[in-house]
């Protein structure tokens, strides 16, 4: 499939298009245009945002079971069509096709958890200090909810938002992320194709403008976004002034831990996993690889080879395992981090040069850069791309200390047989998701998904706990 998409804005259930000044390219050969843009700004914002709040009452009093059977059926439709769908998002995104059809179907699956959830919502009966008092709490929609996504995966994001947001009875104005709106607007098709009444489900596509309009809209009840730290930061000081729900999903700089006990094949094969599948591209991806100085040497050597060894392509190519950066900006952000890495001491062991294929592409060599500091920038900030760094540790509890030292605290993975360190990895590592002899990156779909310190801020995503942001928990008292 080679041909241009034409997109539109989604507004009221009706396709807004207008002139299309914008696109998004395949970053596997940017000689094709994926799709053509609408630039949406404040005043499309606004029509969405209006149409959401029209269509909240109808759907908040629908019966859940008509809720979920239209999320039951676009999941239907969404599995059916992952082929067709991941291809497009492989095209669009640059992960591989494998990855790119894997999303698609996590995303249908979501929609389908979510057509149950939908039927599950339930409050509690709970005692009084007063004789003759009942005490109930019901979960109620809240309103108009603001959704803005990242372009790292650009279907499952989208997904996992907008279906607890719907199941529970609100209705949503969503911004996908500027490289990546077809793949989005798939979604929101499928959703209108499987029932979705118009005005429930909106999207505006354009810049970082539509996402200050949707913070900044009076009658948006709450926001969540998914991005970097930076741009997070803004949105919470824009939601917080009115008042609005906020749920931030931000960066990561995940420490994957290597233990002298760890079995090196498997510790090797983890971190391959965790640092450099989806291009690196993922906000779990296990960036600080932490190793212990008994196990370090041989470490490194085997994952080297490893790295070395990755086949680095079109995505849409079946042979490919690591697609492309997903822009230029992207890539340079890699090519940065390696230059301050080297020049921070740091030692390339595989990788660090520039790439090119035989196509115009934001192809990035995966790299791996040893004898780093815990300090460094490499291992404080997120690059974001495929690029991991070693720190070198004397003991188990200097590894927690390095894995704990930075301002970010999402995933954090250690490799070991000791049940000891293990279990006290859990409860010590200070991020909101650990991982016991598994990557930092890949997670369920169905159960709590968030970090801590500046990774996180708000209630958790996905599973039963999606319900504590996109519902007003109501406290009622009643006597006889
Ligand atoms: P980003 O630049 O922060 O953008 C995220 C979204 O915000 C995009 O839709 C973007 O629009 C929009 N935006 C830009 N400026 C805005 C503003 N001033 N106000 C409101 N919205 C604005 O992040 P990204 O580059 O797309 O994604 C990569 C980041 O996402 C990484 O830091 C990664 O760790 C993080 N991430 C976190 C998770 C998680 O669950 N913790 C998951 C995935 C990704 P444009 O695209 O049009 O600029």
């Amino acid at each position: 499939m080679t041909e241009t998409l034409e997109l539109s804005h989604w507004i009221g259930g009706e396709k807004i298009a207008g002139s299309r000044p914008g696109e998004s390219l395949n970053p596997s050969d940017t000689r094709q245009v994926v799709a053509r843009t609408p630039k949406g700004g404040a005043a499309e914002v606004d029509q969405a945002v209006q149409a959401a709040r029209a269509a909240f009452g109808p759907w908040a009093d629908a019966s859940p079971e008509v809720r979920s059977d239209i999320l039951d059926r676009a999941g239907t439709l969404l599995m059916e069509r992952r082929e067709a769908v991941g291809r497009l998002l492989s095209r669009e995104e640059g992960k591989t096709l494998a990855e790119g059809i894997g999303e698609t179907a996590r995303a249908a699956r979501i929609l389908k958890f979510f057509a149950g959830e939908a039927l599950r919502l339930h409050g509690q009966n709970l005692a009084s200090t007063r004789p003759g008092v009942e005490i109930q709490t019901y979960r109620q929609p809240v309103g108009v909810f603001g959704l803005i996504t990242p372009w790292n995966f650009p279907i499952a994001i989208p997904a996992w938002k907008i279906a607890p947001a719907i199941a529970f009875g609100n209705t949503v104005v969503i911004k996908p992320a500027g490289p990546t709106p077809a793949t989005a607007e798939a979604l929101i098709a499928i959703l209108h194709e499987a029932g979705l009444p118009g005005g429930v489900v909106n999207m505006v596509i354009g810049d970082g403008d539509v996402g200050r309009a949707i913070v900044a809209h009076p009658d948006v009840d709450g926001i969540s976004f998914t991005g970097s730290q930076k741009v997070g930061a803004g949105v919470a000081e824009g939601a917080m002034k009115r008042q609005a729900r906020v749920q931030l999903e931000m960066g990561g700089k995940n420490p994957l831990i290597v233990l002298d006990d760890a079995d090196l094949e498997r510790a090797v094969a983890i971190a391959l996993d965790g640092s450099f599948f989806a291009t690196g591209q993922r906000c779990t991806a296990s960036s600080r690889l932490i190793v212990q100085d008994g196990v370090h040497d041989r470490f490194v050597a085997a994952l080297a080879e490893k790295v070395e060894a990755l086949r680095v392509g079109d995505a849409l190519d079946p042979t490919t395992q690591m697609g492309p950066a997903v822009t230029e900006a992207q890539r340079q952000t890699a090519y940065d981090y390696i230059d301050i890495a080297r020049d921070g001491g740091g030692r390339v062991l595989a990788g660090g040069e520039r790439l090119s294929l035989d196509k115009p592409g934001w192809y990035v060599q995966p790299t791996l850069i040893v004898d780093t500091q815990a300090d460094a920038r490499i291992n404080t900030e997120e690059v974001f791309g495929p690029v991991a760094s070693t720190i070198r540790v004397a003991s188990y509890e200097e590894a927690l200390a390095v894995a704990n030292g930075v301002e970010f605290g999402l995933s954090a993975g250690i490799v070991t047989q000791s049940l000891k360190h293990a279990r006290d990895f859990q409860r010590r590592a200070r991020a909101g998701m650990t991982m016991v002899n598994l990557a930092t990156a890949g997670v369920d779909y169905h159960v709590p998904f968030g970090g801590t310190k500046k990774s996180s801020y708000g209630p958790r995503e996905q599973g039963f706990a999606a319900a504590d942001f996109y519902t007003l928990t109501k406290t009622s008292y009643s006597a006889g």
